[in-house]
């Protein structure tokens, strides 16, 4: 048995072996050591031929799924090696295979997985200096390909989709890409292949081979190198583990990045799209407002919805329409939504199907879920939207299905598939003729129990049955003398004994002969229905997504009905005009009526840029983020949070919101933030919306400064960048670039000063704010008074060395002076040079406090020298 489990665990080195010997499943050497500091389980040793004793370490069969899961969320791999042979009747040892490998991307545990988010495996695959990627949820059947010729948007696609686990070539390691931030940070697995893998005759052979077909263009393959070689590697991959020949993966959809609107990794934390920044909770993120959905399918697409807003306007109108008309019908879509209600998780059960794990009660919700699907097609008739015509269309009634569930499973059937009880009867003749010899085995009995007592005389003898004997005659000791001789004795008790007889044996094997057969058919029978249903797999996908559909489109609906939501105008002109906009999670965190609406304008002309100023707490980052979730859930087909808007259709929403360390991938806060601006500066085009807020706050006021201003130089030049812009900042100094930069404007957000007190009055309105508050909030905030008040003591003295005036007079020379080497389109500016002005303006300072009349010869001598080669060093 050692040797097996050697030769077995070389052929799953990268796996821990769980070997399964009687009720247990044992781990030895390497592994044992592993699980057990892992999951604290006590490490014993076996005598295994070895000079030393192996260590071990076990788990009860039963509880394996458990410990299954914490080792894979631990980022381990798991197989399964089962006894393949009844041990009763095995001759020698016990054959045993691998039935399994259950790794974190083809984790089937329904308990462990949230049933509203997919469970992704990603392969990647880096060839030359791009990438092909991969994605699949085996517990759906979904599967997606793509091609990406940049690294950043590789880690865009893997924030979309935040697989558990990714497969990759040993290129993809070296390719630059942070690997220890994808597992520390991300928590994904990643797990480099060997490279026979990633072969590409192979991958192709693999997947013309599952999918049944001649040729890859039959898949919308035919243009894809590096996407096929990333799917057929997925494939071989999932077939090698998962010991199936996956059925229900029978669709690859291949897509392009460009059709959806990119949003970078930190924008989706940033703008708390499917979870909160801090927490990580689906309460208080953009999703937790719009998933009103009543099926696991629909949470699902509507996540994904969320995750991969729309850049098509006529797309995005289409799914408007259909919100529109659920609106205006709103009592046909409560109906609709009560049948939805019962709707089981459908394309999970088809993959329980395809895995031939379903049980008896997994038929039976289904069958309960095929139940509600002609009531919904009926109310769906009355629709006429396009989306809607088509998702009816799509929605097979699965009648056929219904009937065969109906008239063969019964209404309360076990979980167990080989105990009986699941075949309805009148299903099949021979179930029917077992079950009545069972239930006549009870009358046969009685009636031999009669008999026995009026022929012996016994009359408180009993006819008991128990799993080790069988079926018995009791008599209590105080009859014993009245016993027959054709009565044989199989125990003694206390104060009874047990007997059999030749007429009793001959009815124990009538009824558990009859049993036995009958457990036997029904399982039959069970796993033929079973069958049947795996046949018409591709159905059942088809109308499980149309149901998903329907529900996110109905779930959009209530929710813009139950919060006062507007049909967005989508248009490709540019502009994003909104009239009194809100902001959809702030609002509800807050009494609705307290929420204090707000405009935004912004278009690719003259209102491309708005600096917003205003004091700490005012509602500058809400105002911000209103705009881009605005805008991002009009491109998902949904009302927004407004009385009026025009959307202009966006292609990337670029966020950068707040300080952040992320010490874990070793970066400061400064550094992170810097990153972000780059990103952003190389990524975003004239179409995309920029969300800045407090940029160059993470360094010194001059170096934080001048970095913010030059970024607004760069966004607002339309030859250089010209995206739509939302830029909030406390450096006040900034609202000097309105009228000087084109398409620059300044708004604030008023407050109302109360004594020393501050009122917010969470109103934008156009123009600059002067001051912070930053001391009225601190005080608000509880800080002490000594703090407050030193800290108004050194206001008021920084403020004589006031920079604003420097900033103004730059902004006034970048009006007025020549170009030199930036030109802007509307009016000619030199790029301005922050620093040199500074520093010169350092100089000037030192010079004014000089006290001339107490310096030495020497020392003025020195002074001038000092400040002459500051000048000269200047850069
Ligand atoms: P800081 O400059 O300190 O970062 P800020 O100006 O960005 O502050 P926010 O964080 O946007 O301020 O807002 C502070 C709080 O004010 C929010 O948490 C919210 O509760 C409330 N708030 C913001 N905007 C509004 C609004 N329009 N109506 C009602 N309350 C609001």
């Amino acid at each position: 048995m050692m040797v097996h489990y050697c030769q077995t665990k070389c052929a799953y080195k990268d796996s821990i072996l769980f070997y399964r010997l009687g009720d247990f499943y044992e781990m030895f050497f390497e592994d044992a050591k592993t699980v057990s500091r892992e999951l604290e389980l006590t490490l014993t040793g076996k005598d295994c031929g070895l000079s030393e004793r192996a260590p071990m370490c076990g788990i009860p069969y039963h509880a394996a799924e458990t410990y299954i899961n914490r080792l894979i969320d631990k980022g381990y791999k798991v197989a399964i090696c089962e006894q393949v042979e009844d041990p009763k009747t095995a001759k020698g040892i016990v054959k045993r295979e691998v039935t399994r490998v259950v790794t974190p991307g083809t984790n089937l545990n329904m308990q462990e997985l949230d049933e509203g988010k997919n469970n992704y495996l990603m392969a990647i695959v880096c060839v030359g200096d791009h990438f092909g990627v991969s994605t699949a949820d085996i517990t759906t059947g979904d599967c997606y390909v793509t091609e990406i010729d940049e690294e950043r948007k590789l880690w865009d696609e893997i924030n979309k989709f935040l697989p558990a686990e990714i497969i990759c070539n040993d290129a993809f390691l070296v390719s630059g890409v942070d690997v220890d931030d994808l597992r520390n940070r991300l928590h994904i697995s990643v797990f480099a292949l060997e490279s026979w893998y990633f072969g590409d005759d192979l991958c192709k052979q693999t997947l013309l081979e599952h999918f049944k077909i001649s040729s890859l263009e039959g898949l919308g393959l035919a243009d894809y190198d590096s996407g096929v070689i990333a799917a057929g590697s997925l494939f071989r991959y999932l077939l090698d583990t998962q010991k199936n020949t996956m059925e229900h993966m029978n669709k690859i959809i291949p897509y392009t990045t460009d059709r959806y609107m990119v949003i970078d990794s930190s924008s989706r934390r940033n703008l708390e799209l499917v979870e909160t920044l801090r927490e990580k909770q689906k309460r208080g993120s953009l999703l937790w407002v719009l998933d009103k959905t009543k099926t696991a399918m629909g949470a699902r697409m509507l996540r994904n919805f969320v995750e991969q807003p729309l850049i098509d306007a006529d797309a995005i109108n289409e799914r408007l329409d259909a919100v529109t008309e659920l609106n205006m019908q709103a009592m046909l879509r409560e109906e609709i939504r009560e049948y939805l209600n019962p709707v089981y998780d459908l394309e999970r059960l088809v993959s329980r199907i395809s895995y031939r794990s379903a049980n008896p009660r997994d038929l039976l919700a289904f069958k309960s879920s095929l139940e509600m699907i002609p009531h919904i097609k009926n109310l769906l008739a009355n629709f006429t939207s396009p989306l809607l015509v088509r998702i009816n269309e799509q929605m097979d009634g699965l009648e056929d299905l219904y009937s065969l569930l109906e008239a063969s499973i019964t209404e309360d059937p076990p979980l167990a598939v080989k105990e009986g009880g699941i075949i309805r009867e009148g299903y099949n003749e021979q179930v029917d003729t077992y079950r009545n010899s069972k239930t006549q085995g009870k009358s046969w009995l009685a009636q031999l129990e009669a008999e026995e007592k009026e022929k012996t005389g016994i009359r408180n003898l009993k006819i008991k049955y128990n799993k080790v004997f069988g079926y018995y005659l009791e008599v209590t000791n105080s009859f014993k003398d009245l016993v027959p001789e054709y009565y044989t004795r199989k125990q003694t008790l206390t104060n009874a004994e047990r007997y059999i007889t030749p007429k009793l044996k001959e009815l124990e094997d009538m009824i558990l002969g009859a049993e036995d057969k009958l457990f036997a058919l029904e399982y039959d029978l069970f796993c033929q229905v079973r069958e049947e249903l795996a046949a018409q797999i591709p159905r059942i996908q088809e109308t499980a997504k149309a149901i998903a559909q329907l529900d996110v489109y109905a779930s959009l609906s209530v929710v813009a009905q139950r919060n006062n939501y507007v049909r967005p105008t989508v248009n490709t002109k540019g502009v994003i005009d909104i009239k009194n906009g809100r902001h959809p999670v702030v609002e509800k965190m807050i009494n609705n009526d307290m929420f204090i609406a707000n405009d935004t304008y912004l278009d690719n002309g003259s209102k491309r840029v708005s600096v917003i100023t205003g004091p700490n707490m005012a509602g500058k980052s809400t105002y911000m983020r209103q705009t881009a979730l605005i805008v991002l859930m009009a491109q998902i087909g949904s009302f927004v949070p407004a009385e009026k808007a025009k959307i202009g259709v966006v292609d990337r929403i670029f966020t950068r919101v707040g300080a952040s360390d992320d010490l874990a991938s070793g970066q400061s806060t400064f550094m992170v933030e810097m990153t972000e601006v780059a990103n952003i500066l190389r990524n975003a085009t004239a179409k995309s919306l920029l969300i800045l807020d407090e940029i160059g706050r993470g360094t010194s006021t001059f170096d934080g400064l001048s970095i913010a201003w030059a970024v607004i130089e760069h966004i607002s030049n339309t030859k250089l960048l010209g995206a739509k812009t939302l830029f909030a900042t406390h450096y006040h100094e900034l609202t000097e670039l309105e009228g000087k930069i084109p398409g620059v404007n300044n708004y604030c957000i008023a407050v109302k000063e109360r004594g020393d007190d501050i009122v917010f009055l969470r109103k934008i309105v156009k123009g600059g704010a002067d001051k912070s508050y930053g001391i009225q909030v601190a005080k608000l905030a509880g800080v002490p008074d000594s703090v407050l008040n030193r800290a108004k003591e050194l206001v008021d003295e920084l403020v004589h060395t006031d920079i604003t005036s420097t900033f103004k007079d730059l902004a006034e020379s970048s009006r007025k002076t020549k170009p030199k080497a930036v030109h802007y389109d509307e009016v000619d500016l030199e790029q301005i040079s922050l620093f040199d002005t500074v520093q010169d303006q350092d100089i000037i300072e030192e010079l004014k406090k000089l006290d001339i009349t107490t310096l030495t010869p020497m020392d003025a001598m020195n002074t001038l020298y000092r400040l002459q080669n500051k000048l000269k060093n200047r850069w």
